[in-house]
């Protein structure tokens, strides 16, 4: 009999029934590190006070209206991110695969109102992943996601990860856009150098294409820049929100220029609950408090701290690990046992990691994960690796 949740997750027997820091509570009183944050969505932990605040308050106050009318909390969190990115406009969504099915037509939209319209395909890479949604797995467009699901939306190239010729050779006059993760996450941790970043923004700027960047996963300080890209000193016309912006809230957004975004007038596009006054009030606080510059250099002392342990409990486990890759706090260890049982044996001994692609763990914690936290996820991790050897 077909479970009463839809079994499309193969769920760990673990249920949490409290949150604190970066620390889950199960329901019989165990204590777990967490280093998943809800796979970078919990980033200023659990239960953050000033988060519970600016919830609570507007929960007093005003859960839900229509975007047919003024949303204050949405008009601020717009501005923010207005004065603190690329982008000249903002539009909020609930999670990061509708920002990618608005990333899409808004780049399609674009080529339509210049008058070509023939221009509707959007170069995609090898391992990457843009969420669920029929443009998301189209866009992705691994077996594992599409297979079964056809017929699939058409107009999509996808290139394998770091070939320059195929990517040349692809864009031709029907391309509309380039669609890239600056760190891959689902497809194990796969950093795009900077000088690749900027060779696709030159690329693009070369053929007067559009450049989307996905950072839903990637971006809100998790590398320890507000956003990854600023790292390659560039700047995306379309930029996907999600994960980190709620700090556990669904909250997504996509942000962009005021060109890429100029084909999407009124009717063109919408969302019942995107941009919500619940959500918009505590993405406030998110940014508000990521943001800050103090914040993001902390974030890269603690993933200086975090990084150097990992590099030691390798040496320690070299039959368990490999390499430790990523940027900032989102970190991917290389495997060379299972992936799974790795993030098992970490369950085992109180620590939470998440599987990618590649036979990677994701280490995706808190941005203000505690020095003393950091020490005791490496004592737990090697407590899981020596498991794993033993058990060998
Ligand atoms: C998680 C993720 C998505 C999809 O986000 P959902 O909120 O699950 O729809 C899209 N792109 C990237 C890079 C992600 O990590």
């Amino acid at each position: 009999m077909i479970p009463s949740v839809l079994p499309t997750y193969s769920r760990a027997p673990l249920s949490f029934v409290k949150g604190e820091g970066s620390w889950l509570f199960e329901a019989d009183g165990r204590r777990f590190l967490d280093l998943g944050a809800g796979i970078a969505v919990n980033a200023l932990g659990h239960a953050h006070p000033k988060l519970i605040e600016a919830l609570t308050t507007q929960a007093n106050a005003l859960w839900h209206v229509s975007n047919l009318y003024q949303i204050p909390q949405q008009q601020k969190l717009a501005d923010m991110l207005v004065d603190l990115t690329f982008a000249d406009t903002v539009f909020f969504t609930n999670s990061g695969t509708e920002s990618c099915e608005l990333a899409v037509k808004m780049a399609r939209k674009y080529w339509y109102e210049k008058g070509a319209p023939e221009r509707v395909e959007i170069i995609t890479f090898e391992g990457s992943f843009h969420g669920r949604s029929s443009a998301g797995i189209a866009a992705a467009g691994s077996e594992k996601m599409t297979k079964g699901f056809g017929p699939l939306l058409p107009g999509f190239k996808h290139l394998p990860w770091n070939d320059h010729d195929a990517l040349n050779a692809a864009i031709n006059g029907q391309t509309a856009a380039i669609m890239i993760e600056p760190v891959q996450g689902e497809g194990g941790i796969r950093p795009l150098p900077d000088q690749c970043l900027k060779g696709l923004r030159d690329l693009c700027d070369e053929h007067g294409i559009l450049l989307i960047l996905d950072e839903v996963q990637c971006g809100v300080g998790r590398t320890g820049k507000l956003f990854a890209h600023e790292w390659a000193g560039i700047e995306p016309d379309i930029m996907m929100v999600a994960k980190g912006i709620g700090g556990g809230f669904p909250l997504g957004a996509v942000l962009a220029t005021e060109n890429a975004a100029s084909g999407m007038t009124a009717g063109t596009h919408g969302s019942t609950y995107g941009g919500n006054p619940l959500g918009c009030a505590v993405g406030c606080a998110v940014l508000e408090t990521i943001a800050k510059p103090d914040f993001l250099s902390d974030v890269s002392r603690r993933a200086g701290t975090l990084r150097q342990s990992l590099e030691g409990l390798i040496a320690q486990h070299p039959n368990v690990f490999e390499s430790v890759r990523g940027v900032g706090l989102m970190l991917g260890l290389k495997c060379k046992a299972a992936n799974v049982d790795v993030v098992n044996a970490g369950y085992a001994n109180e620590v939470i990691t998440v599987p990618a692609a590649d036979n990677v763990i994701r280490l995706l914690p808190a941005l203000n994960i505690t020095n003393e936290d950091i020490a005791e996820a490496i004592k737990r991790l090697s407590a899981a690796a020596k498991q794993i050897e033993q058990t060998s």
